[in-house]
């Protein structure tokens, strides 16, 4: 009896030693996610978010906190925030935007990691009102799954707006809130990171090709899809993840 449970015990502990090891290294993602982030040009102010729910705990996430960069992440300022955007560990300010991420969790089981900013070129596309098109090749991540919110400039400061958010993403990759930001998700942090990198690229370029003006016409669905796959494999977002990570440990 009493060496059962002292086993329990031990396996108790040991199971807990395995998520404190599990929450410690997606903390140092979650880190390591911010600085490429804002090296990507990403930053804006200390705006923008990113989240990451927990793998043994799906109805918590771990979040940036308030007033400080997105470079600026440490293991001691990180929150952990519930899906009703309650914060049940860390000291740091809540942004109040937490609707966006505790909102998206509630509608996709599949989506681990949320990221929102404010970058230029997405922010202007989404000012036209007009579609991302695939002029290039970031683009096509895009196609037929992305988003777009327009009821408000506003800060997503409830619940009720962040629903709206959820229901703009649907089952898709991300969605341009209209003359405000880009909301990008994924399975991983790499994911997410990637995707947010590209559809700024991909906005960057639609608009360079809308100025230029006369735009040819686009490829074929099929030819599009086909490279849509291709550039959503797994592997992909974490060998360009891994190399931003790199370079910007390089740069200090
Ligand atoms: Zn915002």
């Amino acid at each position: 009896m009493v060496n059962r449970k002292s086993a329990n015990r031990k396996s108790a502990q040991s199971k807990r030693a395995g998520q404190q090891a599990t929450h410690r290294s997606l903390k140092e993602q979650l880190i390591l996610a911010g600085k490429v982030l804002a090296a990507e040009g990403q930053d804006d102010f200390t705006r923008g978010h990113i989240s990451f729910r927990l793998p043994d705990d799906p109805n918590l996430f771990f979040m940036k906190a308030h007033s400080i960069g997105l470079d600026e992440i440490t293991m001691q300022n990180i929150l952990t925030i519930d899906l009703e955007g309650n914060v049940v560990a860390g000291t740091a300010r809540r942004h109040s935007e937490v609707y966006i991420h505790s909102e998206i969790f509630k509608a996709r089981p599949d989506v681990n990691c949320v990221i929102h900013t404010h970058p230029t070129y997405s922010i202007a596309l989404s000012a036209t009102g007009r579609e991302l098109k695939c002029y290039s090749q970031p683009g096509a991540l895009f196609y037929q799954a992305l988003g777009s919110y327009a009821d408000t400039i506003n800060l997503i400061r409830s619940q009720a707006m962040g629903a709206g958010v959820a229901r703009a993403l649907g089952s898709g990759r991300a969605v341009l809130l209209k003359n405000h930001g880009v909301v990008v998700t994924g399975a991983t942090i790499a994911e997410a990171v990637i995707g947010t990198i590209m559809l700024e690229n991909g906005a960057m370029m639609q608009l360079l090709v809308e100025a230029a003006g006369d735009p040819a016409p686009e490829f074929s669905r099929a030819d599009i899809e086909k490279l849509k796959a291709d550039i959503s494999q797994p592997e992909q977002f974490t060998i360009n993840f891994d190399y931003l990570v790199r370079r910007v440990k390089r740069r200090g």
